[in-house]
């Protein structure tokens, strides 16, 4: 078989997945991370069907179930704090997706590096300046490492992604604000809510605690149009907007900005589609977020994983075809993508409702008829288990 030299741009989900199975396949997997170490903040995400199988087949989901968090409710408040409507995520979870784990993004983060550490080398602190392609490899420089040449370049680097800047073109070509912004900030652990996350929704806002397994974070998310000067790498602009955005909103918001406004590391970011038509251009192709970004309810991390199971199956089978490779991988998981991009607008407007009849219909009406079904997908269970 052949052996290829792989850089991976971006030790995020998707790069650490895809590093696993690439070294699997015999590849000479880098991987090149712009942060100086593995980042460890985010909101909890989902691993959920497809990319529970693939952690099964990686051996790591004992150690994803381990460290999973397990939540047992959802609580909606209002600005009093008074608890309007509960859903039973225990039962609902157990019921619908028993197989899904929620798991904190940094320990997923953690656990995905060290199944590939061992065999790949990680370079963290530095990024591609440069990429120039011809039929037989890349040559690639770097910010600060020197110059490489490579027989394939991997962009899985995220929603801003360099790789897909510098291959494919700017993106406002294809990257386009979902309507929403979002951030999440860790809270000092006495502010821990058991195994409860609670909600407060206001037209056009949520904010949200989750306990996260004792390293509880506040959560903010809230319809804006897009903010012309906005800068995701601006730490201090992204407290001035959540001030605006959340002052007054009643509850625990106060406490919540605190911590925003005291917080050296803060994910803060525009909720994006990015839709890219080709996901590759010669021996450059792209993953997770920078091909195909659905952020904001969890589904990232599961076509993150998945997609880079498919990518590297298609460049193990066929490695001295890469063009042929990247066309079968976008034609299996553009599938999958496709189906979670429809709902996130869908979904946007049952968790984010505008106005307060909407706020209404989603906590009385949508989450009720969801925990009634769960309700009754569990007696089925049951009854047909007798
Ligand atoms: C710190 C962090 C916190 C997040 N928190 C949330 C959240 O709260 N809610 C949510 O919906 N989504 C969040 N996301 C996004 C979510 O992780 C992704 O949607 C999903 O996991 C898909 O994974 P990905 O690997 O494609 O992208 P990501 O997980 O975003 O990983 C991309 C990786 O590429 C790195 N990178 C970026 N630019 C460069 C560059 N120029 N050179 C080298 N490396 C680069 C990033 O540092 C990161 O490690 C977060 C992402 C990060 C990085």
């Amino acid at each position: 078989m052949t052996e290829l030299n792989v850089l991976i741009s971006g030790a995020g989900i998707a790069g650490c997945t895809l590093a696993y199975w690439l070294a699997r396949g015999g590849h000479a997997v880098t991987v090149v991370e712009r942060s100086g170490s593995l980042r460890s903040s985010g909101s909890p995400v989902d691993v959920r069907g497809p990319a529970a199988d693939v952690a099964e087949r990686m051996n790591i989901a004992a150690q994803l179930r381990e460290a999973r968090i397990r939540l047992a409710g959802m609580t909606f408040v209002d600005s009093s704090g008074h608890r309007i409507a509960r859903v039973d995520i225990e039962q609902l979870r157990s019921s619908i997706v028993p197989k899904d784990i929620e798991i904190a993004r940094g320990d997923l983060a953690r656990i995905l590096h060290a199944a590939s550490a061992g065999d790949a080398e990680y370079v963290f602190g530095d990024s591609i300046k440069s990429l120039d392609q011809d039929e037989t490899g890349v040559d690639v420089a770097f910010e600060r490492s020197p110059p490489r040449r490579f027989d394939l370049v991997i962009g899985a680097d995220g929603l801003h992604s360099i790789v897909r800047r510098l291959a494919l073109g700017a993106d406002s070509e294809f990257v386009r604000h979902a309507g929403l912004y979002a951030a999440t900030v860790s809270l000092p652990a006495t502010s821990d809510a058991g195994r409860e996350m609670f909600m407060l929704n206001t037209p056009g806002k949520l904010a949200a605690l989750h306990p996260c397994q004792g390293a509880p974070l506040a959560y903010f998310v809230f319809w804006h149009s897009e903010i012309p000067d906005f800068d995701y790498t601006d730490l201090e602009q992204h407290k001035r907007i959540l001030e605006q955005n959340f002052a007054d909103i009643g509850w625990r918001v106060p406490e919540f900005l605190a911590a925003a406004l005291a917080a050296t590391d803060m994910y803060f970011d525009s909720v994006a589609r990015v839709d890219v038509p080709d996901w590759a251009r010669g021996r450059i192709a792209l993953l997770g977020d920078a091909s195909s970004c659905v952020s904001l309810f969890g589904d990232g991390s599961t076509l993150a994983i998945a997609g880079a199971y498919e990518l590297a199956r298609a460049v193990n089978e066929s490695p001295a075809d890469p063009p042929g490779a990247f066309r079968r991988y976008q034609a299996v998981h553009g599938r999958l993508v496709a189906s979670k991009q429809k709902n996130l607008s869908f979904m946007a407007s049952r968790i984010v409702p505008k106005t307060e009849m909407g706020i209404w219909l989603s906590t009385r009406i949508f989450w009720r008829t969801i925990a009634g079904v769960a309700a009754a997908v569990r007696l089925s269970k049951q009854l047909h288990r007798k």
